[in-house]
Parts: structure tokens; C-alpha cells; sequence
């Protein structure tokens, strides 16, 4: 494991002054296809363009504002715009995804805006769905096996957990990883992973995710970058994402660690962030903030590497793996053979992914699902 924190610690001293720093070079992001898929794959497809997208710092970077209901339904489309009628939802814009909110439009050009996400987060959110739609054996009206989407989706993020290890030299590209990751957890598709019907695998799986993302707040807080000032705008909309949802989820059999939520919650009151008004976190944090403010969180030092543990949970996480590696595509069904998913479709003949799809899919081409 190279040391994390050198290279960040490094680019934060050469711009302390500016609030402008630039993103490590990071000779990781090539456009070369990530070994971690196979040949053909719409799931390595995804995964270069989103790649592609990062190798422009300064557009994959820049902070997209926000509409409440897309950040709490975590929806593009307006397909909840029905459900969100709600008491609460009535002085807040109708969202429509952008098409006449303010969705998706420079925040520069809507100073009024509360909320932001970086288009990186965003567009690595929308890949992460896209990801899971390759696994859904119903996308391809198919049936292969019980728990097969708690499995794919379960693959999904794990990729995004490899991800965040492999962008260990930029911090900007790892915050992308969280800001996906705290809007995924509470998107409607997430509690099929309670289906993996191994609780410890799925319990060791959360308690990674946890200190994925508390080593990032320890990350940003000893670059100086944990702050109300921070030029990461939306860390009190992505804290407070990873405080509700992941609670949200235990009605589905789904446990973070009991103390991850308190762990968030006493960063933000260590560096003065106040959680955002989302997803109605004004209870947790007042029924939480006693308890909070006495957690001792870990102190910054420079010299330290590590202070999670996440490498260790990392590493663990990967040897209990069997019979799948962790990540990858496997679950990936247009990375089956024609053969295999021929014998799981309904009718047993047809292949669900016709030529023409693979054909499209081998020139890195993406295809259209439903
Ligand atoms: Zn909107």
C-alpha cells in the first residue's frame, strides 16, 4: 500500500493560497481499458467514458447545482415527480431533472441555489446505475438465478470501492466516489442488496463503505479542506446523504456500523458543518449531537497513513471473496457467452443480446436500456 497521504499533503501545500487546486495528474486515468473488465462489456464501455470524462479536470470537476428532490430520489428522469407533492416539497422548485429547474446548469449561473454536486459525482452516479441495469436479469427479460441482482449490485459497488483505492493520488476523483456512492445508497434499486443472502459478507461489504468514506472526511480535514470554506461544496449535502441513508436502509436488513452515522455527524461538528436540510437529518442531529461531540475523532497528523483501518477492512474484505473476485463484471450479462444466456432466457432460443448489441458493445459502443 503507497502512502496516501504524501502525494494529497503535497498538492494541498503548493495551493493553499488559491482556492483553485488542481487535481494531481493522475497517470492512472488513461483511456486504455481498465483491466478489471472483460473484452466485451458495456460495463467497461461505461467505465471509459466516465474515464474519458476525467481526463478533463477542470469540466469533470465543476459543481452542477442540485434540486432537493433529485439528491433525496436520486432521479434524472421526474419519475417520482407524482410522489413529491408532499407538505415539505412545496417551496421547493418542481424538478424536472433540468429541463426547467435549475438541475444540472452551473452553479455560477444560479447563486441562489442551495444545493451542488460535481458533475463527476453525478455522471459517475448515473454510471453506477447503468452498471446495475448490465446485471438486472429483467433489463433482458431473463431468469438466471435467485438473487441474482443482489449479487450484480453488490459487484457495482464494490467497483466503486476499487475505485476509490485505485484514485488514492487524487482526492478529487475519490470525493466523485463518495458523492455517487451516498446518493446510490438511498436510490430505490439499493435495498436488493439485503437479497445477498450472506449477512456477513454483506455486513463486512457496509462496514467498508463506512470507512471509505471516513477516511475521505479524515483526508479532506488534513488537506484543510473540511471546512465551511472548503472548495468541495457540497460536503454538507453528501454527509448528510451518508447520515440518512445509510440508516434508512436497516429497515431493509442492511447495517452499517452503529457508530458511522455519529462518526459523520462528529466531523461535521468538529469542522462546523452544518448537515444540510435533506432527507429530514434536523432529528439524528438532535437527538445524536451530545454524543457526537464526544467522539474522539482521530487527530491530524500528517505521518499518519490510514487512520480507519481501511487498507486492513480492504484487504480482509477481499480474501473472504469466494467463489467471485471482488469487483469486475462477471455479473456483467453482456459479458456472458451467447451460449449462457441463451439457456436463461424465458424462451431458452433466443439470445436476450442480439449481435447487433454485441457488435455495438465491442466498438465501445453503449446500448440504450429501457
Ligand atoms: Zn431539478
Amino acid at each position: 500500500m503507497p502512502p496516501k497521504r504524501k502525494s494529497d499533503g503535497a498538492a494541498a501545500s503548493t495551493t493553499k493560497k488559491g482556492k483553485k487546486a488542481s487535481p494531481v495528474p493522475d497517470e492512472d486515468l488513461s483511456l486504455s481499458r481498465h483491466p478489471r473488465w472483460a473484452k466485451v462489456s458495456a460495463s467497461g464501455n461505461s467505465d471509459a467514458a466516465y474515464r474519458e470524462l476525467l481526463r478533463d479536470p477542470e469540466y469533470a470537476y465543476a459543481w452542477l447545482t442540485a434540486c432537493k428532490q433529485l439528491l433525496e430520489n436520486g432521479t434524472l428522469e421526474g419519475e417520482d415527480d407524482e410522489d413529491d407533492e408532499d407538505e415539505e416539497g412545496k417551496n421547493d422548485p418542481h424538478c424536472d431533472g433540468g429541463a426547467t429547474c435549475p438541475c444540472m446548469d452551473p452553479v455560477a449561473e444560479h447563486p441562489e441555489a442551495k444545493y451542488c454536486i460535481s458533475r463527476a459525482g453525478m455522471q459517475r452516479f448515473n454510471m453506477v446505475r447503468e452498471m446495475f441495469q448490465y446485471r438486472d436479469p429483467d433489463t433482458f427479460g431473463m431468469y438466471t438465478f435467485n438473487d441474482a441482482s443482489a449479487y450484480g449490485l453488490l459487484e457495482v459497488m464494490e467497483n466503486q470501492i476499487l475505485d476509490f483505492e485505485e484514485a488514492h493520488k487524487n482526492w478529487k476523483a475519490q470525493w466523485a466516489v463518495c458523492e455517487a456512492v451516498a446518493m446510490y445508497i438511498g436510490a430505490d434499486e439499493f435495498p436488493a442488496l439485503g437479497h445477498v443472502d450472506d449477512p456477513d459478507t454483506r455486513e463486512k461489504f457496509l462496514g467498508l463503505l463506512g470507512k471509505m468514506f471516513l477516511t475521505m472526511l479524515d483526508k479532506l480535514a488534513s488537506m484543510d479542506l473540511l471546512n465551511t470554506d472548503s472548495e468541495v461544496k457540497d460536503l454538507a449535502v453528501v454527509m448528510t446523504m451518508f447520515v440518512q441513508n445509510s440508516q434508512k436502509l436497516g429497515q431493509y436488513g442492511l447495517y452499517f456500523p452503529e457508530d458511522f452515522p455519529i462518526n459523520v455527524l462528529a466531523y461535521a461538528l468538529k469542522h462546523d458543518i452544518v448537515l444540510s436540510e435533506l432527507l429530514e437529518v434536523d432529528k439524528f442531529v438532535k437527538d445524536h449531537s451530545e454524543e457526537a461531540a464526544g467522539v474522539s475523532l482521530p487527530a491530524l497528523d500528517s505521518n499518519r497513513n490510514d487512520p480507519w483501518k481501511f487498507a486492513d477492512a480492504l484487504k480482509q474484505y477481499r480474501s473472504s471473496k469466494r467463489p467471485n473476485k471482488m469487483g469486475g463484471d462477471a455479473y456483467d450479462i453482456t459479458t456472458w457467452t451467447s451460449a449462457k444466456r441463451k439457456a436463461n432466457a424465458f424462451d431458452k432460443r433466443n439470445d436476450p443480446c442480439p449481435k447487433h448489441m454485441i457488435d455495438a458493445l465491442k466498438k465501445g459502443m453503449f446500448i440504450g436500456l429501457g
